[in-house]
């Protein structure tokens, strides 16, 4: 059964054939979901800047997909951004997914632009109307900004800027997500804002990530986690259980789409998914 919206996936940049060989059977699982499009993220510095795009080449050529590289402030001066996108055009790539970026441990300065509104603007300048531009945005709020209405405003430069839809961070408050689109709205940003889904396999992980992002996980979750010890099949199963009644709660209330976070793995989006349907 098909699901109500549309559904994406996020894939990282594989940098070795062990890690080249799981994506390509994530992908092929994955494939059979009917996505609209996948993403593929982007890592700055040095020699990672090459594998998005050898990415993005595998997910169309040998899987068939609609693939969206993810490009970033980071990603070097205006003409260096200008090569890649170019390089990307002739891909055949029409969707990007542009960001700012962090800044990589180790890395002392930024590309020619500081915010990803600056980022979609020249896209929009250099390439009109060819690509389909999505921004991320945060509805638990950014961990840098002054505060979430500042943070709201730059969103919006986002959007005035050309951005044609929007993917959250994810999260697990399905309240953050209604407050913040209707607060998106009332500010008269109308572009679509898809939620984005972090189906749960390695909590530890999960715990580091959300910290870092600022995305919160509520506490009777991580206690729940904790109860089940090493008892890995409840975890699974109450996991699936929890981010598909997160994921229908969104569709119920107006989501436009889910584009999920698969961390180059199939079992705990296709677990998500199960459920859903
Ligand atoms: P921006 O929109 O530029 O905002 C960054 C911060 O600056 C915010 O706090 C904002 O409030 C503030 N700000 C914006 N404009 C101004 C202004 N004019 N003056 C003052 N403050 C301002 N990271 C990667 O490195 N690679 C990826 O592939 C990647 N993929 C992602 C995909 C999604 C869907 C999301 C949501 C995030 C992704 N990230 C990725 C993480 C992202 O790069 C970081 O969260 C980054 O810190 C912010 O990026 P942004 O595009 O939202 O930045």
């Amino acid at each position: 059964m098909a699901l109500r919206v549309p559904i994406s996936f996020e894939f990282y940049p594989p940098k070795t054939d062990d890690q080249r060989e799981q994506l390509d059977r994530t992908a092929a699982r994955l494939k059979g979901q009917s996505p609209e499009y996948v993403s593929c993220t982007f890592g700055a510095g040095g020699s990672t800047l090459s594998y998005t795009p050898e990415t993005v080449q595998r997910l169309h050529e040998k899987h068939g997909l609609d693939a969206a590289p993810h490009v970033s402030c980071m990603g070097g001066t205006r003409e260096e951004l200008r090569s890649l996108l170019k390089l990307y055009r002739a891909l055949g790539c029409k969707r990007i997914v542009a960001l700012r970026g962090d800044l990589p441990s180790g890395m002392a300065r930024f590309g020619d632009f500081h915010y990803a509104s600056e980022l979609v603007q020249f896209i929009r300048d250099e390439h009109d109307g060819f690509f389909h531009i999505e921004v991320g945005c945060y509805p638990e709020m950014h961990p840098q900004a002054e505060d979430a209405f500042a943070d709201m405003r730059h969103f919006k430069a986002k959007a005035d800027a050309g951005a044609d839809g929007a993917i959250t961070q994810y999260f697990y408050n399905a309240d953050a997500y209604f407050r913040f689109v209707d607060d998106a709205r009332r500010m008269g940003i109308s572009i679509p804002i898809v939620p984005g889904i972090m189906p749960i396999s390695n909590f530890t992980q999960l715990r580091r990530f959300s910290e870092a992002c600022g995305a919160e996980i509520p506490r009777w979750i991580g206690k729940r986690m904790q109860a089940y010890g090493d008892d890995t099949d409840s975890i699974r199963a109450f996991a699936a259980e929890f981010v598909a009644n997160l994921c229908s709660r969104l569709m119920d209330g107006g989501a436009p789409g889910l584009h999920f976070y698969t961390l180059n793995l199939s079992k705990p989006t296709l677990n998500v998914l199960e459920f859903l349907r």
